[in-house]
């Protein structure tokens, strides 16, 4: 009875470790995040980013049509007249202040499909934690100048 436990106890701890051997050989499941990319999909939809164009110019038109599609009342936006000498975007007018607030935000997308030229996108960049609330609240300088910026228009 007694060996016979004894055989038993061994196979059984020789077949764990058969499993844990195995695993030894297969790739980790996990990602070292984040020194290491997690994949995303291509219509991923992180932080919101105001785009330009390849001059310099700002798209943003000032129209505030992404303000009125947004359900959640996260964006802010405030027109002002092109200085025709100097203008800040191609339009008559420019958006003076552009504020995205993340709190709010449930990024559904519908800013980006409301504006007529693609100047606000929601980019890819989802690591937004922060320690203050005002911080949640993106001004049009932190838009413009995104980390890494995305500049891949999102497909159809
Ligand atoms: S993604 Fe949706 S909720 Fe967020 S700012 Fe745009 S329209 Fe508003
Ligand atoms: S981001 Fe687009 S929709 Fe919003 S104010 Fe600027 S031009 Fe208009």
């Amino acid at each position: 009875m007694g060996f016979n436990n004894f055989l038993k106890g061994a196979i059984d701890i020789g077949k764990a470790m058969g499993v844990t051997l195995g695993h030894l050989r297969r790739r980790p499941v996990t990602v070292e995040y984040p020194t290491e990319a997690v994949p995303l999909y291509p219509r991923f939809r992180g932080k919101h980013e105001l785009r330009r164009y390849e001059n310099g110019m700002e798209r943003c038109i000032g129209c505030m049509l992404c303000e009125a599609a947004c359900p959640t009342g996260a964006i802010y936006v405030e027109a002002a007249e092109n200085d025709p000498a100097n203008p800040t975007s191609p339009g008559e007018r420019y958006a003076s202040i552009y504020e995205v607030n993340l709190l709010r935000c449930v990024f559904c997308g519908d800013c980006e499909e409301a504006c007529p030229v693609e100047a606000i996108v929601l980019g890819h960049d989802f690591a937004m934690a922060n320690y203050e609330r005002r911080d949640f609240i993106l001004t049009k300088q932190e838009l413009l100048n995104p980390g890494e910026p995305n500049i891949v228009i999102r497909p159809e």
